[in-house]
């Protein structure tokens, strides 16, 4: 048995090569949206769209200095919209995948910007990174087509 081995090996080396050569190029890049894509934007859409339907809760807390809600809001109900954010970039076409994924990276900066903010007090600032969050997350939903 023990002299088979290595042409085994061989062979699974070509089968693996051969399996990423052939996997890779053959794929088309899709350009525009087709039903598969669209189910899967589907998929991870409704778990953004929540956190964006909840997303003002941060301002009214700014306006009343609530800043312990502000950190827990943030720490809780947003903790989860970098990771659902970055699943739905991952859906999108090429084109637009990473403006998709620079605006989540930058939503998340002014939220933790904000959580700074909220640490000290500072209502003028926590109003600005709110604002700035906000933009950036309109932005990001801009290039999802189930929110167009
Ligand atoms: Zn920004």
């Amino acid at each position: 048995m023990g002299r088979f081995r290595p042409l085994l090996g061989i062979v699974l080396a070509i089968v693996a090569t051969c399996l990423v050569a052939c996997g890779g190029p053959a794929t088309k890049i899709p350009t525009t949206y087709t039903p598969e894509i669209l189910q899967q934007v589907e998929l991870y859409s409704p778990g953004v769209a929540s956190l964006r339907d909840r997303f003002p809760e941060l301002q009214g807390y700014i306006q009343n200095q609530d800043w312990v809600n502000v950190q827990s809001f943030i720490h809780g109900p947003m903790g989860e919209l970098r990771s659902r954010m970055n699943r739905l970039a991952g859906t999108l076409l090429t084109k637009d995948k990473p403006q998709a994924q620079s605006l989540a990276k930058e939503l998340y900066v002014h939220l933790e910007r904000l959580d700074e903010a909220a640490a000290s007090g500072q209502q003028v600032v926590a109003g600005q990174e709110y604002r700035n969050a906000l933009d950036d997350f309109d932005a990001f939903l801009s290039l999802v087509p189930t929110f167009q």
